[in-house]
């Protein structure tokens, strides 16, 4: 898969259709997958921190959430042509995943909402398998029981809802004790599954506006926002020193 180095992270340069394609391959293959979606702070974040950006650099598959990073790979000159969020990437899967053999397990958010999730996802997607649901908190000494009770479940595709960076964090720490096929860290979905936070309108994400949408719906957003300026600036004077394959 064709990737661009962004600020060190190599970002893979598909859609979320085939994000959510190769997700199905990674799916049949019997070994530990780990899918991250960064989008500009994150990006930032790894600039900052180089065991971070090895960290995302470790994951089998990296799409761009959010339109900063898509228009950073246009100034490199590798553009990807869309953003593929973890959340319409998650939706895809789970149409895939609806009336096949595999297992989902939900993990994160606050105590209730994996189930309020689960109970939206299965009327949607009647045959689908949940066979599992953990909230995310946690302290670190619950850290292997969590492990446990997931390996337990028999799941092969983990959604890990922590926000970032701490999902990141969780997946990699974990991979070699996970026994499942596929981890993807994706935010705030399982809010948005369990109907407790509303997605952006469409006509905001597909104009690459969905953070306009979100800071008026969450104005103490704005200082994680300030970071998408920056992100900009950082990535045109300093993006072409980054060595594409
Ligand atoms: N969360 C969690 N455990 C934590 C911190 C956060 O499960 O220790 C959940 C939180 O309840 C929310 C999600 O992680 O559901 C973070 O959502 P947000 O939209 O802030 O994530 P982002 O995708 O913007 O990083």
């Amino acid at each position: 898969m064709d990737k661009v180095n962004i600020l060190g992270v190599r970002v893979d340069m598909v859609n979320i259709e085939q994000a959510a394609d190769k997700i199905m391959e990674f799916m049949n293959e019997d070994k530990f997958h780990a899918v991250f979606t960064p989008n500009s702070e994150i990006i930032m974040h790894a600039y900052k921190n180089a065991a971070f950006a090895d960290l995302l650099n470790r994951a089998e598959l990296l799409t761009a959430d959010g339109i900063g990073v898509v228009y950073a790979s246009k100034i490199l000159k590798k553009p990807i042509k869309e953003r593929a969020a973890g959340y319409d990437i998650a939706r895809l899967v789970l149409a895939k995943m609806n009336g096949s053999e595999h297992k989902l397990f939900l993990f994160g958010g606050k105590p209730g909402v994996a189930e309020e999730a689960k109970a939206n996802l299965l009327k949607e997607y009647p045959d689908l398998n949940i066979v599992g649901m953990r909230n995310g908190y946690f302290k670190p000494e619950e850290e292997s029981e969590i492990v446990n009770e997931i390996n337990a479940s028999g799941a092969d595709m983990l959604f890990v809802c922590l926000g970032a960076p701490k999902q990141e964090e969780w997946i990699d720490r974990n991979r070699s004790a996970l026994n499942i096929r596929v981890a993807m860290g994706i935010g705030g979905s399982l809010d948005v599954f369990a109907g407790r936070v509303e997605r952006a309108p469409d006509f905001f994400c597909k104009t690459g506006l969905e953070w306009f949408y979100r800071l008026c719906k969450e104005p103490w957003r704005i200082g994680r926002m300030m970071e998408l300026p920056k992100f900009a600036a950082t990535v045109i004077a300093k993006g072409k020193k980054y060595k594409q394959d």
